[in-house]
């Protein structure tokens, strides 16, 4: 097990991606990286400075965002801050969520955060979720994952995630949510959503967390000789 890889996970909203690329880069011993939310920090800053709506103005001030990772001690996750603020809870939101695609459909702003991405990747052992991680980001990478399940089973697992922490907010605005961010997502100009050539399909509507996993390690295993 001494071959260190780039995994990349790519696939539609809410559909467990972070969950499985976590659980397997610590299976792994790897890094975790949620490129979702560098776009997601990106869109708070917008938002706390009422930029949105406004692509140059946006543009002109990229330089004054700095996003970073940064371990949490209480439960061993990395937790993303912006501009040394700690934003890991702020930023998954619904507000969040329903500006995220105006925001990370700016092409300045792909190619921030991909520069940001790569540089993480240079010494491989890292896994990644996202949408163009495979496409774009590491077309290189030795394993590539594409998540997919129905819309509905997607909402209600959001759902019940929002709820456990909290939240009040109703199944039909997170479905609503969740359609517009695919449609936005795989419609953009730059680096579109879509299944990288060589990326095997995990459908896991109707498949456990232990089956998942059950399944990925297997194709670790075919690529770690
Ligand atoms: O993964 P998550 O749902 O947190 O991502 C939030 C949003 O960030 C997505 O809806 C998408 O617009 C954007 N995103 C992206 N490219 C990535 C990861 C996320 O455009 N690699």
């Amino acid at each position: 097990m001494n071959k260190k890889l780039v995994i990349a996970v790519d696939g539609y909203s809410s559909c467990g991606k972070s969950t499985v690329a976590r659980e397997l880069a610590h299976k792994l011993g790897y890094i975790y990286i949620d490129s979702g939310a560098m776009y997601r920090a990106a869109t708070l800053f917008c938002m706390e400075n009422n930029l949105l709506g406004d692509e140059q103005k946006i543009i002109s001030r990229l330089n004054e965002i700095n996003i970073e990772f940064r371990l949490n001690p209480v439960n061993g996750n990395a937790d993303t801050w912006l501009n040394e603020v700690n934003v890991e809870n702020r930023i998954r939101k619904i507000d969040v969520s329903d500006n995220v695609s105006q925001v990370s459909r700016i092409k300045n702003v792909r190619e921030k955060m991909v520069a940001i991405q790569r540089k993480l990747g240079e010494k491989k052992g890292i896994v990644m979720d996202g949408r163009d991680i495979g496409t774009v980001v590491f077309p290189d990478a030795d394993l590539k994952i594409f998540m997919t399940a129905s819309p509905e089973i997607r909402a209600q697992r959001r759902f019940d995630e929002l709820v456990a922490k909290g939240d009040n907010i109703s199944l039909d605005e997170i479905i609503s949510n969740i359609k517009k961010r695919d449609q936005m997502d795989e419609n953009r100009t730059e680096s579109p959503l879509r299944k990288a050539d060589d990326a095997v399909v995990l459908d896991n509507g109707n498949m456990t967390r232990n089956e998942q996993m059950e399944w990925i390690m297997n194709l670790v295993a075919s690529k770690i000789q």
